[in-house]
């Protein structure tokens, strides 16, 4: 039956109720749009494991009332990253978060538990109802002035749904996008191979550090998703462990998410014991561990068609290296909520949302293929083949931080330009009409 709604009051459809979809929704309920979101899997569960959540996307989730008391009960405040080599010196490190100056701390959290502390919110302002679970978006087409789109149940009946607006927040797989571009390429895969797990574990340096440990193609990544528990002291580790094979083949598992026993990778990283940190017994520790590779999508010219969006994973899912995937979503839903402030709801505020983010992002989705910031991992492969003593012979500081600067600018989140920046929507702003 199609679900019509009169013209004033038309909600904005939103496709997928992840990170980004939610997002949006809050945003959409702040500045007084109604929405719609589908949704399908039956029921939301906390998947996933460690993502961070940048200083840029923070002061966003703060503006929408999810401030620190909230955010605290999903990770902790992040205070360093930095690099190590394989022979485990330091190659860079930097304080990150509050302690580099930014106005908003940086966050490394459990992805699942962020996806809910959304869902919460938006089950609590806007009526659980807002969010239809187990229903697929397959299709949309333009009709009226309104966009329509095709909503299938999980027993395969089908029905319509009509909006001013539908943004897909569908994810790697994006339906939308797939009818929006026909002709884009299949997933891109670049070689690298991620397997991702969750250790109890004390935490190191800072106590709250990403730390990168390796070289550019064969490396692990970790970092505290929990404060230490008072009892133990044990915190909730996250590790990434990588390596990187000749891609020729193509990726040859039909699945893209599968849970792997530790034994069939172990062996690249036996015998990486620094005494202050035991990567084969971190990875033994997991209870289970994810396969994933390192995909993501080569960009497109436009996220928007008419009445249809594209954002979050949907319009430029990335290589994980810059840490910037779920921020970036967050981020787009904020920038689309500003246009229609400006502009209304309808196609001239897509279109200024294309504008504002389309170009830019994409180039950080081929900046992050190119390594991102592991890419000084790559030069001092290069410079000394990992083998060094004094890091400043290899790559002088002032050129380590010239690169993360020139990353951290691309990325969206240069100190200065952050902390000086208005915010994204102005508070109590709402779209008239
Ligand atoms: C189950 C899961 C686990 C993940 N784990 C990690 C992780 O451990 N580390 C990491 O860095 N990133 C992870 N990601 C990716 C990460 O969440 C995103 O890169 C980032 O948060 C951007 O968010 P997004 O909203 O664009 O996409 P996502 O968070 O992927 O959300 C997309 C949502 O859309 C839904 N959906 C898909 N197709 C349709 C459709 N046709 N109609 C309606 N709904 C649809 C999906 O079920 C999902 O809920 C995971 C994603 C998922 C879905």
């Amino acid at each position: 039956m199609p679900d019509t709604h009169d013209a004033l009051h038309a909600p904005v459809l939103i496709a997928g109720g992840g990170i980004g979809g939610l997002a949006l929704a809050l945003t959409l309920h702040q500045v007084g749009v109604p929405c719609l979101v589908f949704e399908t899997v039956p029921q939301l569960q906390p998947l996933g494991v460690g993502i961070n959540l940048q200083p840029n996307a923070v002061r966003e989730l703060f503006d929408l009332g999810l401030d620190e008391g909230a955010l605290d009960t999903i990770g902790v405040q992040a205070r360093e990253w930095a690099l190590v080599g394989r022979n485990g010196k330091d190659v860079y490190s930097e304080p990150r978060g509050r302690l580099a100056g930014y106005r908003w701390p940086q966050y490394s959290v459990h992805r699942g538990q962020l996806q809910m502390l959304l869902y919460r919110a938006v089950c609590e302002r806007l009526g659980a109802d807002t969010v239809r679970l187990g229903q697929r978006v397959v299709g949309y087409r333009h009709e009226d002035g309104r966009v329509v789109a095709t909503v299938e149940a999980r027993d395969g009946s089908r029905r319509e749904a009509t909006g001013a607006l539908l943004v897909a927040a569908d994810g790697l797989h994006s339906a939308v996008r797939a009818q929006m571009h026909p002709q884009q390429p299949p997933i891109h895969w670049g070689g690298a191979i991620m397997w991702r797990g969750t250790t109890p574990g004390v935490p190191i340096r800072s106590g709250a550090s990403f730390v990168g440990l390796g070289s550019l193609r064969h490396r692990v990544v970790f970092y505290p998703i929990s404060p230490p528990d008072p009892a133990t002291g044990l915190a909730t580790i996250n590790w990434i462990a990588e390596i990187t094979v000749d891609n020729s083949q193509g990726w040859t598992q039909g699945d893209w998410n599968r849970r792997v026993a530790v034994e069939d990778f172990i062996h690249h990283f036996e015998g990486w014991d620094y005494g202050w940190l035991d990567v084969p017994a971190m990875l033994r520790g997991a209870r289970e561990v994810f396969e994933y590779p390192m995909i993501d999508r080569d960009p497109v010219p436009t996220w928007v068609d008419g009445r249809v969006a594209l954002l979050g994973d949907a319009a430029h899912v990335m290589y994980p290296v810059g840490s910037n995937g779920a921020s970036q979503a967050i981020v787009d839903a904020r920038v689309l909520g500003a246009a229609l402030v400006r502009h209304g709801v309808g196609p001239d505020a897509l279109r200024a949302y294309d504008d504002a983010l389309c170009a830019d992002v994409s180039a950080l989705v081929l900046r992050n293929r190119g390594a991102g910031p592991f890419g000084l991992l790559g030069l001092v492969d290069e410079r000394c083949g990992g083998v060094f003593d004094d890091i400043d012979a290899v790559i002088p500081a002032a050129e380590r931080e010239a690169f993360m600067a020139r990353y951290k600018a691309a990325a969206g989140f240069a100190i200065e330009t952050l902390n000086a920046a208005p915010p994204t929507i102005a508070p109590g702003a709402r779209v008239q009409g």
